[in-house]
């Protein structure tokens, strides 16, 4: 206790000495004392700064207030970033936060760790309208975020992550803190402090939630989300908000400053297999997906069905076994990080190509919807009794639950392109079967029986339930 009445002395007193009098240490905000809890992550702060000072045109900033929409990255590389005591100016590296000229020592960690740092703030922002750039605008306003250095660089002590002017609104060419030098090349840590120094120059507080970059605590996930939900402000406890209000919701609040996104939604490719393609069971399916910021996310559906979900490339599958004959569309959802979704599908077919059964070069084969299977002479083929899914050469025995048992071949209910003497059954969302006297065959009308059953898949394997409709 007497340690952290020391460092806020410190604290306290460092802010006397700094040469813009209106800036003050908000006090309430003062971290938890690193040095009492030395294994506690460096802490991001801020600096409450008169909010009548920043928006002045003239002396301290270089152009009229407003919003851009630009955040600068700046890593400081290769000889540091030079920054002069005053009013917020980006464009002409003056901070409010050092009280004499300093220096803030470049990035010390590799490029491949800066990247996915620019590619997580990136991330962080994707919902809204913001541009993040790593080289410096030639015109225009911006945000200038230095990641780099250390706190001793600006004359703040030990243990604090980073730091950025603070008002309840958004401060026009402001440059925040984001001491990478503290973090070691943890990219998580960086990306978060960064998340939080950039948002308070556009008046976001500390939010008592651990999933939110605005967070101090340590719990949660490593990489914070903006979450759009109001919850209370706070450090290690809730409180009230510094800017009015019980709570704050933290995306709703950028989303005000900034607006949101606009979409681009992901590229996505499905290199293999092609279109038409005629494929064995458990065929390998490819797809690329390109994205300006970032993919997330990929979801593979065959006939509709969600099959897989993958979050990180390489973006790869093998068609599960139960795909059995027949044709089958592949589709594949690919996602970026703002969670805008994009799609491509390939019609494929499992088995021999034909038109009709004499195509096929098995003279028991026959034909169904473009493909070549057992037919109705081979045991297991088509239409034989059966009374689980082995004894079928398609993998199917199908029942009407009525005792009817018979091996079927997956069919598309609208081409009806069952052999004669079969109809295709339509079975909903999984397609239809191939079901003896139910149609003519080639398009044929129904001439079977309706009977308002159902037809059982997937015998011994637990039943598919499919109801039997009549074609029409
Ligand atoms: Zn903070």
């Amino acid at each position: 206790m007497k340690r952290t009445l020391a460092v806020m002395f410190a604290l306290t007193s460092g802010m006397v000495s700094v040469a813009n009098a209106e800036v003050q240490e908000n006090i309430a905000d003062a971290p938890q004392n690193p040095l009492a809890t030395p294994h506690e992550r460096p802490q991001a702060t801020y600096r409450f700064i008169d909010p009548g000072l920043p928006t002045t045109v003239g002396d301290g900033v270089s152009a009229a207030g407003g919003v851009s929409n630009v955040i600068y990255l700046n890593n400081c590389k290769p000889n540091g970033c030079q920054v002069t005591p005053g009013n917020d100016d980006s464009v002409n590296n003056r901070s409010s936060i050092p009280d004499q000229a300093s220096t803030v020592s470049p990035w010390g960690y590799s490029d491949a760790v800066w990247t996915q740092v620019v590619d997580c703030v990136k991330a962080t922002y994707a919902p809204f309208g913001v541009q993040i750039v790593t080289s410096r605008p030639t015109s225009g306003n911006y945000h200038m975020a230095i990641v780099a250095g250390t706190p001793q660089n600006v004359q703040m002590q030990q243990g604090v992550g980073g730091v950025s002017p603070y008002t309840c609104g958004y401060i026009p060419n402001a440059i925040s803190f984001s001491f990478a030098g503290v973090y070691g090349p943890n990219v998580d840590d960086i990306c978060w402090t960064v998340a939080q120094e950039t948002a308070h120059s556009w008046g976001l507080d500390h939010k008592f939630d651990n999933k939110d970059p605005m967070t101090y605590l340590q719990s949660g996930p490593t990489r914070k989300v903006f979450q759009n939900m109001a919850g209370s402000c706070g450090e290690y406890q809730a409180r009230a908000c510094q800017c009015g209000g019980s709570t704050m919701n933290s995306f709703q609040e950028i989303l005000q400053t900034f607006g949101g996104s606009t979409p681009t939604p992901p590229t996505v490719t499905i290199t293999s297999p092609k279109a038409g393609d005629n494929l064995p069971v458990g065929f390998p399916i490819r797809a690329d997906i390109m994205d300006d910021i970032g993919a997330s996310k990929a979801e593979l559906r065959i006939d509709g069905n969600l099959v897989s979900t993958l979050t990180s490339a390489p973006w790869v599958w093998n068609a599960p076994a139960t795909v059995g004959q027949g044709t089958h569309t592949i589709k594949v959802t690919g996602y970026d990080i703002g969670n805008t979704p994009a799609e491509a599908s390939v019609s494929i077919t499992i088995g021999a190509a034909c038109k009709k059964p004499g195509d096929c070069a098995n003279d028991t084969d026959t034909c169904v919807d473009g493909r070549c299977v057992a037919g109705e002479g081979v045991t297991g083929g088509l239409g034989s009794t059966c009374t689980k899914n082995e004894e079928c050469k398609s993998g199917q025995c199908g029942s009407d639950g009525t005792g009817n048992s018979y091996c079927v071949e997956n069919c598309n209910p609208e081409s009806d392109g069952c052999p004669s003497g079969f109809g295709c059954i339509s079975a909903g969302a999984s397609g239809g079967v191939c079901w003896p006297g139910a149609g003519g065959g080639g398009g044929g009308c129904n001439t079977g029986t309706d009977n308002g059953g159902a037809i059982f898949l997937g015998l011994g394997l637990g039943a598919l339930l499919i109801t039997r409709k009549k074609r029409r």
